[in-house]
């Protein structure tokens, strides 16, 4: 049995490795094709020279993507078929009657621990290839306090958390996990209010619009839609990269939107006005009571999954782990490290809805300010200024894309 979970954890991380080499292979195909005549489509949108640029940028990240892919892999199969693991968990004390606090910080720490190795491939993404392109605005000094205060905040929440969860078989019994599903959606729905709140002033400034002409022109297409937005905030997204953003957070009377200075910058008021009246679409859609249902499903099912794993004799056996002694943090912690094998392939289902939600908010962002020209015009610089892959291969784009691609989104917006 040992042997046969090990071998099915092999086939899962060879299949899934062995996919996303492939799907990069085939992005770099498709781009390398399109190089040096862009389809009529991509041309109509994006100058010659700028495309140029997004082919150098896109197969840049895919050389990039490829190493990463590998050693992300490497460092999987190392850690669990070196027993490292089970060793590790000695420390935290003998026998079956591990402290939650103990089993807790066997968690958190070991997955702070595997977060160092791709620490220098983080540095080499911010400070090589985004450097390269114009896009890095960081400072070694700011990112690395960046890291530290991400370890830390990190720490400060996972760690009474995963401590709750884990005391929770002691209180309620054998359905903790039900407990345990509702405990940690409602943490889900806490932090979308209290993340943007409190965590990301922490990073970022957040000021809001400035009276003038642009607040009041968005202030009335907020009114116009039913939105009622208090505030819009902008966020200083300059001080890290040139990338422009804008985003919806949070839910009921904690709705809040985001813009970045870099999309302030970029944008004119007819083109920031569309980019808000998406942002309201996905308001107004109910995306995000339809997200927050899928999360939770996958939660109970995640939470479904790891009751039962930690109930499995074979599943500790084949991973090093004695079943009689040790507690619920192995089956958490190899949950957390494993499940990507399997969720991976679910994320074109996620894509697609994702990307059906795009072209809705699109279609309310058109219809709210009159017309598509202000969105189409917003979407085309952003392209342009993000240096975005326009040409990415159908699978590839299926598979990673949230978003559809820019010449998918022109067309939906000049056909309904
Ligand atoms: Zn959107």
């Amino acid at each position: 049995m040992i042997n046969e979970v090990i071998a099915v954890f092999l086939v899962l991380l060879v299949f899934k490795t062995g996919a996303e080499l492939w799907l990069d292979r085939l992005n770099r195909a498709n781009v390398l094709r399109f190089a040096d005549s862009p389809p009529e489509a991509v041309r109509e949108v994006m100058p010659d020279e700028t495309y140029r640029r997004s082919v150098e940028y896109t197969l840049a990240k895919n050389r990039f993507s490829r190493v990463e892919t590998l050693w992300g892999a490497a460092i999987l199969a190392a850690v669990i078929l070196s027993g490292v693991l089970p060793w590790y968990y000695g420390f935290f004390g003998e026998g079956g009657d591990r402290p939650v606090w103990a089993e807790g910080l066997f968690f958190v720490s070991t997955l702070i621990l595997l977060s160092l190795p791709s620490l220098p491939f983080e540095w080499w993404s911010q400070f090589r290839l985004e450097e390269r392109f114009g896009f890095n605005k960081t400072t070694l000094k700011l990112w690395i306090s960046d890291r530290i205060k991400g370890l830390v905040i990190g720490f400060a929440i996972g760690y009474p958390l995963i401590c709750l969860l884990l005391a929770l078989v002691g209180w309620v019994g054998a359905y903790w996990w039900i407990w345990g599903f509702a405990i940690f959606f409602c943490f889900q729905l806490l932090m979308m209010v209290l993340y943007p709140m409190l965590i990301m002033p922490l990073f970022n400034k957040f000021t809001p619009l400035p009276e003038g002409e642009l607040r009041k022109r968005l202030m009335e297409l907020a009114d116009r839609t039913g939105f009622r937005a208090k505030t819009i905030q902008v966020m200083d997204g300059s001080k890290r990269s040139a990338h422009s953003n804008a985003f919806f957070t949070g839910f009921g009377r904690f709705r809040r939107i985001v813009l970045f200075d870099t999309l302030m910058e970029q944008l004119g008021e007819r083109e920031l006005e569309a980019v808000l009246a998406h942002e309201i679409g996905h308001y107004k859609k109910g995306h995000i009571p339809r997200m927050l249902g899928l999360s939770a499903v996958m939660v109970l099912l995640a939470f479904g999954a790891i009751a039962w794993l930690a109930e499995s004799a074979w599943f500790y056996q084949a991973f090093g782990f004695d079943p009689e002694t040790a507690g619920l943090a192995p089956a958490f912690l190899l949950f957390a490290l494993l499940s990507g094998l399997v969720t991976f392939w679910l994320s074109p289902l996620f894509n697609i809805m994702s990307r059906k939600h795009e072209y809705e908010a699109d279609a309310f962002a058109r219809d709210s300010v009159g017309e598509a020209e202000p969105l189409l015009r917003a979407l085309r610089k952003l392209s342009e200024k993000n240096l975005s892959n326009l040409t990415p291969h159908p699978l590839y784009s299926a598979i990673y894309y949230s978003h559809p691609t820019l010449v998918e989104r022109e067309a939906a917006l000049r056909n309904a």
